[in-house]
């Protein structure tokens, strides 16, 4: 088996000076980074870090990556990019290795190639959502982009390179793009797809171009830096509602996925159908009821039943969308309420006239019958314009949950101290696969002191993307560490019963090797492209 030089990251700090000095005349002095305050931050996620890293670089262009990654290979240290840097949950922009320089591409946010009519956008790491966002709106575009529920500030490309997704039916996002622009670790750029070839036409369009296909050895990996990529965009549909309902009991879930599946697969539900539990929704709502509970956690008993009852929540609350002309969006209509007859509860569906009507009435509404419709549609509507793409900022106040001060104006889980370690199996897309892995999400989340707060999407036809979140408040003693024991428990009892995480906080990563084989082969491509191992050591590839 071949091995991966051993320390690569220990520098002296003769050679880290010499390196800054070199860095700072490829990007300027005033982008190297080096302060103790800026630092800190650096190394602050949602959860126990340890690695430090000596530098932040803030390249402007691409020419400026390669020049920096040359740098690092000849003195030996190693880098670490990230776009926007907000992997919350998952390790925030800490690097993997300690003594990793962190190469922050956020300015290079440029949208260097548009096309309404063949719906594509190819832009640089820096480009977030909103900016995005801004971009077609500001152009009268019938085009979305598909959002996640992160920040609006997040980077599309960061996003995707984590396989990240989002809520329309572009919400897989690493299926959405093609064309890579990646500079590799010896400093060299490559374009994959068509883009190899000199004034490719369908460069943008074609993900496969010819021969093999090399994208997917950049997602989730430590072999490349992508500097540039195209996202295909979905042309707005003549009509849009979306659905919501809910089911109670253990059961419900089961009956619910087995009912959504078939018109998943049939394609009349083309888009992520997102299921929370009661956790999940009353934790984007407001805070832990700290007084109520009289300072004990987790929520449960009295307390936890109001909260259902005002906000009209079930065990499970799930929504989705409609999305076509309008004859295909009453059929998709018909067939949704057909396939949850009787096996939910308040199914609803919802559009832009209904949803001013529901805002006009919600007070007198709920002096009637006591459910607090004003609250419930603050959450709503940000789910709603998610379907449609519309990037929202108001889910993150869901990783204040545990905090005892409200969310700031301008909110940072990182600065804030907020607990938040998310564990995010895969599963079949049926009801008894659904049912076993939440069971052991709420066991175990129960038995550490946590609410399993638990969402469920139908990102594809066939499988499930569930994410349990632990979220506490880091201020506490002991927090860290009890959620550190909590996460670590949870995905061994998953992984014993064939459930993965599609994705992997950087605590986790190097532990989640499979077959000796495939662990091997990864290796040796990565000792090809990297001999050094000058970039992100540990991410996801583990070394020697
Ligand atoms: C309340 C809340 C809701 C969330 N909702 C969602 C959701 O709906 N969907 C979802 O997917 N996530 C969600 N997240 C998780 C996370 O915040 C997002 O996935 C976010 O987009 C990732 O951060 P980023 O975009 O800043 O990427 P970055 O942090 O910049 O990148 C992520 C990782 O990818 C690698 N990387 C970044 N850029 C590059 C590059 N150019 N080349 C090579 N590798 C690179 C780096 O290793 C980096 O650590 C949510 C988080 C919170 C707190």
């Amino acid at each position: 088996m071949s091995q991966l030089p051993l320390q690569e990251t220990r520098t002296t700090d003769s050679a880290i000076d010499r390196a800054l000095l070199e860095w700072a005349a490829v990007v300027g002095r005033e982008h190297v980074i080096d302060n103790a305050a800026a630092l800190a931050e650096a190394r602050t996620a949602t959860f126990a870090t340890s690695q430090a890293t000596p530098a932040i670089l803030r390249p402007a262009d691409r020419s400026q990556v390669q020049e920096c990654v040359r740098i690092a290979n000849r003195i030996g240290i190693p880098l670490y990019p990230i776009s926007s840097g907000k992997n919350w949950g998952y390790g925030s922009r800490v690097p993997t290795a300690d003594g990793s320089v962190l190469l922050d591409l956020s300015r290079m946010n440029r949208i260097v190639d548009f096309s309404e009519d063949l719906a594509y956008a190819t832009v640089e790491p820096g480009v977030s959502q909103r900016q995005l966002y801004a971009f077609l709106r500001e152009r009268g575009s019938r085009l979305w982009i598909d959002a996640t529920g992160a920040s609006p500030d997040c980077s599309l490309i960061g996003n995707t390179m984590e396989r990240g997704f989002g809520h329309t039916p572009y919400g897989d996002h690493f299926a959405q793009v093609c064309g890579l622009e990646v500079v590799l670790p010896d400093g060299q750029c490559i374009e994959t797809g068509f883009a190899r070839y000199a004034g490719a036409k369908a460069a943008p369009l074609n993900r496969w171009g010819l021969g093999p296909t090399l994208d997917g050895l950049f997602s989730q990996s430590n072999l490349g830096i992508v500097t540039r990529m195209t996202i295909w965009l979905m042309p707005a549909p003549e009509c849009f509602q979306s659905f919501c309902c809910r089911c109670d009991g253990e059961g419900g879930i089961s009956e619910l996925i087995d009912a959504l599946r078939p018109l998943r697969l049939d394609g009349t539900l083309r888009s992520t159908i997102h299921i929370g539990n009661d956790y999940k929704v009353i934790s984007a709502i407001r805070q832990y009821p700290w007084d109520e509970m009289g300072g004990e956690t987790p929520l449960g008993g009295p307390a936890w039943a109001k909260l259902r009852k005002q906000f009209n929540i079930g065990s499970w609350n799930a929504s989705g969308g409609l999305y076509g002309t309008r004859a295909q969006v009453a059929e998709a209509r018909r067939l949704v309420r057909r396939a949850l007859a009787g096996k939910v509860d308040k199914l609803q569906f919802l559009d832009d006239r209904m949803l001013r009507i529901a805002t006009r009435f919600a007070r007198p509404y709920g002096w009637f019958t006591g459910w607090d419709l004003s609250r419930t549609l603050e959450l709503l509507r940000p789910v709603y314009g998610l379907m449609q793409g519309v990037p929202t900022e108001h889910p993150l106040s869901s990783a204040y949950w545990r905090k005892r001060t409200p969310p700031p104006e301008r909110m940072d889980p990182d600065r804030d101290a907020c607990g938040l370690l998310w564990c995010s199996p895969i599963a079949p897309a049926t009801g008894e696969h659904a049912l076993q892995l939440t069971r052991i999400g709420y066991r175990v989340l129960l038995e550490h002191g946590f609410e399993p707060a638990i969402s469920i999407s139908m990102v594809s036809e066939r499988s499930l993307a569930c994410v349990i979140s632990i979220t506490y408040d880091r201020d506490l003693p002991g927090e860290d560490e009890r959620a550190s024991r909590c996460h670590d428990e949870l995905k061994r009892r998953l992984a014993e019963k064939g459930y993965y995480p599609y994705r992997l906080d950087i605590r986790s990563m190097g532990a989640m090797d499979g077959q000796p084989a495939y662990a091997d082969l990864l290796r040796n491509i990565k000792l090809a492209l990297d001999p050094t191992n000058v970039l992100a050591p540990g991410r996801y590839i583990t070394g020697a």
